[in-house]
């Protein structure tokens, strides 16, 4: 295989790219915007290998109707948005069953393992290791029965070798001063680390790619061509542009791309807001996560950045300034001293999330020559570096799909 087509220049296509470039493949990436401006220029910066623990544990059902009759709950589905997500929700429901959750765990391990020395292998070669910082990432309760609601869910990342120490209000301040009081237990993941800028990772892997001798180019991508039962190239921009293979990873949009060709994914956009404060005047020197709030306060190298919410909603629906002001809220309630006037534009992103937690990554067996890799939902910066060298080595060696096999197409039927 030679000429691959990269739908999608978010961080996954682009780390899919960078890979197979550096096998040897002619890689042209297309995208109607510029490289890592979709989400991948806005999320929480965190690199969470051990975060194999899938979004629905066991006890979810009792758990999301009051998050959602929470009105400023971190999870929110807008009126309008409730009969495309009902049959989401409920296979998400479903993905919540223990032997699911094995399954599912299992799946997360094989593609997180090592993921921070994916993305160290990538910005070494492209001389940018500054990007990353290996200071790990704090969790923060405010008292024992409020972690007693995560035990499961740290005890199978324990399982699956997260290192996690939890620690008293003395442990926190050792570790981060200035946390409000009101957080007395913290759980100290010490191998997990973060990036200071998501969109300058971005674009330094897009660099890469071109360096390599890779194509991107601006363009839309309206159609995946198909002939003799075959994937044979994309329509874009008005013009045919034909390849051995084409790898749709066009993060919450891939779904539109397959539907003409039968395949029905159940894909859907969890949006997600940030708001940026160059200024806060109390810098962590990592991530912090109030496990109530489900948020992440990440220091990076233009300020202090609180991101998080879930909205499930359509990708191009206008976006909800009041869940932006929540994160501001949530960080007031971390960060007492923290300064909010610097505060930029809030910005929002679409996680692309599949229900039972596991990206689509492979070729589809009904339809030779379409690779998938999208729906790394919530860990898509984790997952990208090592999701592009699984998905090279597919491509560029046989047999196709090996070590792919949890992450299938089929597997929605
Ligand atoms: C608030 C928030 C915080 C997050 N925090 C973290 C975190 O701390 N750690 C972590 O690991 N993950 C995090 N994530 C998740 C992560 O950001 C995403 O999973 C990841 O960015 C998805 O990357 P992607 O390349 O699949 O999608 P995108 O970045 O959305 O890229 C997809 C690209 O495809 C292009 N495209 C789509 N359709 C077409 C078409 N037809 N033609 C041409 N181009 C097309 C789009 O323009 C876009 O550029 C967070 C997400 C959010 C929203």
């Amino acid at each position: 295989m030679t000429r691959v087509i990269v739908v999608g220049a978010g961080i996954v296509g682009l780390c899919v790219a960078w890979h197979l470039a550096r096998g040897g493949a002619a890689v042209t990436v297309l995208d109607r915007i510029a490289p890592g401006e979709g989400t991948s220029a806005g999320n929480a910066g965190a690199i969470s290998q051990g975060s194999v623990a899938p979004l629905a544990m066991p006890g979810v059902l009792r758990q999301v109707p009051g998050m959602l009759l929470d009105r400023k709950g971190a999870l929110t589905v807008p009126a309008r948005a409730w009969p495309a997500a009902l049959p989401w929700l409920w296979r998400f429901v479903l993905a919540a069953r223990p032997v699911e959750v094995e399954r599912i765990a299992a799946g997360m391990a094989q593609l997180l393992d090592g993921a921070e020395q994916r993305h160290r292998d990538i910005l070494r070669a492209e001389g940018a290791e500054d990007l990353l910082r290996d200071e790990g990432q704090l969790y923060l309760y405010r008292d024992a029965a409020q972690l007693a609601k995560d035990d499961a869910a740290w005890a199978l990342r324990r399982r699956h070798g997260q290192r996690a120490e939890v620690l008293d209000r003395a442990g926190i301040e050792a570790l981060e001063g200035g946390i409000a009081p009101a957080y007395r237990i913290g759980v100290f993941l010490p191998e997990q680390g973060h990036v200071v800028n998501p969109l300058r990772h971005a674009r330094v892997v897009a660099r890469g790619v071109e360096r390599m001798g890779g194509t991107i180019r601006r363009a839309e991508v309206s159609a995946l061509l198909r002939e003799n039962g075959r994937v044979t190239g994309v329509r874009a921009g008005g013009e045919t542009l034909r390849a051995d293979a084409v790898v749709v990873a066009a993060g919450a949009w891939s779904a539109r791309l397959l539907r003409p060709l039968g395949l029905r994914v159940p894909l859907a956009a969890q949006r997600g807001y940030h708001v940026m404060i160059p200024e806060p005047r109390a810098m962590p020197r990592r991530p912090l996560v109030p496990a109530d709030r489900k948020a992440f306060i990440t220091p990076m190298e233009e300020g202090l950045r609180v991101a998080g919410t879930v909205e499930i909603a359509d990708a191009d629906a206008p976006p909800s300034p009041e869940r932006a002001a929540l994160l501001l809220e949530d960080l007031r309630g971390v960060l007492p001293a923290a300064r909010l006037d610097s505060a930029r534009p809030f910005w929002m992103g679409q996680r692309p999330c599949l229900p039972d937690t596991l990206p689509v990554m492979g070729e589809a067996k009904a339809v030779p020559g379409l690779w998938c890799c999208f729906g790394h939902g919530h860990l898509g910066l984790t997952a990208s570096a090592p999701a592009g060298a699984l998905l090279a080595r597919a491509m560029l060696g046989p047999p196709a799909n090996a070590g792919l096999e949890p992450f299938a197409v089929e597997r929605f039927g």
